[in-house]
């Protein structure tokens, strides 16, 4: 059974940031196993501390425990529960400890020097450009994303097998150089080893001392209908991996939606222009629509319609993000005038004209009474 984290630091359900960043630097220090005894149980207990302060001085995380204990923190720690590797506090350790002993504590903590800590690899960015029918559906891709990687011969150290590493002979293996001037003193970290005290003295061949080689990986994204342009779909710890055994960064894939040539995008809604004739447009008929998975709809055009009216076809957009709600397909008619006609139609349609204009007259003169006059 866990220990609730608020009874580890001794303090109350509400109390402020001050006051838990008071109690933990209180028990920090009175449990550090360099005072308390290098004993698996003063390890353990501070431990058990820094854990309870690295959730309660989060906000986020501290809301999301008071909600549902240990359970809700789950996805925030992993499998394996709390590590050093979760740990976001070390200048705050630093600042509580690292006056008083020395850099000692993450020694305690990793077996190694101060400057060989720990730390999260960087996010890496990957931009997808998928079409607009993969929005339609949702789908997945196999994309290949380099990252760097801890190098398995030298298991991150840098040295060749066994090789070691040797004390730095610049700063003695202090990790600092200090350079006086008068009353002065400057301490300054050793440029020779980086400030780690120590340097390779047979570099691994793998990684060339680095720990570290770039590797290919391929991963699969699952894209899920509805995506926007621009939006980004977040794969923990798919990032580069971090010094020293600290957690992989995460990766992102930044989606950009190619154009397409028939059809726009509007929120969940499509929309595509529709060429028909000046008879279909004049005499009303049916006609078929190609939608964005080729399916073909049915439109009836009234008889009448006068060009760039829009229809809608329901149902017949794209999926809303994560959601069963599907936007329409606006279908806007254009009325195309013919431009090449035979003489035949040409006869046909002065006499349409003819006729049409005795018609159309009454509007005219109706128009005329209201405006006072007609421009045509
Ligand atoms: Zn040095
Ligand atoms: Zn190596």
């Amino acid at each position: 059974m866990k220990k609730d984290y608020y009874e580890v630091l001794g303090v109350v359900r509400n109390a402020s940031l001050d006051e838990i960043k008071s109690a933990y630097r209180k028990l920090a220090k009175k449990y550090h196993p360099d005072i308390a005894g290098k004993s698996k149980e003063a390890e353990e207990k501070f431990k058990e501390l820094s854990e309870a302060y690295e959730v309660l001085s989060d906000q986020k995380k501290r809301s999301q425990y008071d909600r549902f204990g240990h359970e809700g923190l789950k996805n925030v720690f992993g499998q394996g529960g709390f590590g050093w590797s979760d740990f976001t506090h070390f200048t705050d350790l630093e600042d509580i400890l690292g006056n008083v002993f020395g850099g000692g504590i993450f020694e305690t903590i990793f077996g190694k020097r101060s400057g060989q800590r720990a730390s999260r690899g960087a996010d890496l960015r990957y931009d997808l450009e998928i079409e607009l029918i993969d929005v339609a559906t949702g789908t997945e891709r196999q994309i290949m994303v380099s990252r760097k990687e801890t190098c398995q011969s030298c298991s991150g150290d840098g040295s060749e097998k066994g090789s070691g590493r040797k004390t730095c002979r610049a700063c003695d293996g202090k990790g600092e150089t200090i350079q006086s001037a008068g009353f002065f003193s400057l301490r300054r970290s050793c440029g020779q080893c980086g400030g780690v005290g120590t340097i390779i003295s047979n570099p691994c061949r793998i990684c060339r001392g680095s720990g570290a080689i770039e590797k290919k990986r391929q991963i699969i994204v699952k894209i899920p209908a509805g995506i926007e342009d621009g939006m980004r779909i977040r794969l923990v710890g798919e990032g580069d991996g971090g010094e020293n055994g600290g957690p992989h960064g995460d990766l992102y894939v930044v989606i950009r939606v190619r154009e397409h040539k028939l059809f726009l995008r509007d929120g969940d809604n499509l929309i595509c222009n529709q060429p028909i004739s000046f008879i279909q447009a004049a005499l009303g008929s049916e006609i078929e629509v190609a939608m964005i998975d080729g399916k073909k709809v049915h439109l009836k055009i009234p008889q009448g319609t006068q060009t760039h009216t829009v229809f809608r076809l329901r149902g017949n957009g794209l999926y809303r993000l994560h959601s069963s709600h599907k936007g329409d397909m606006l279908v806007k008619v254009i009325v195309v005038t013919p431009t090449k006609i035979t003489q035949e139609e040409k006869e046909l349609l002065l006499k349409f004209e003819k006729l049409h204009g005795k018609e159309e007259k009454g509007i005219y003169d109706k128009l005329k009474e209201s405006f006072g006059f007609v421009c045509v």
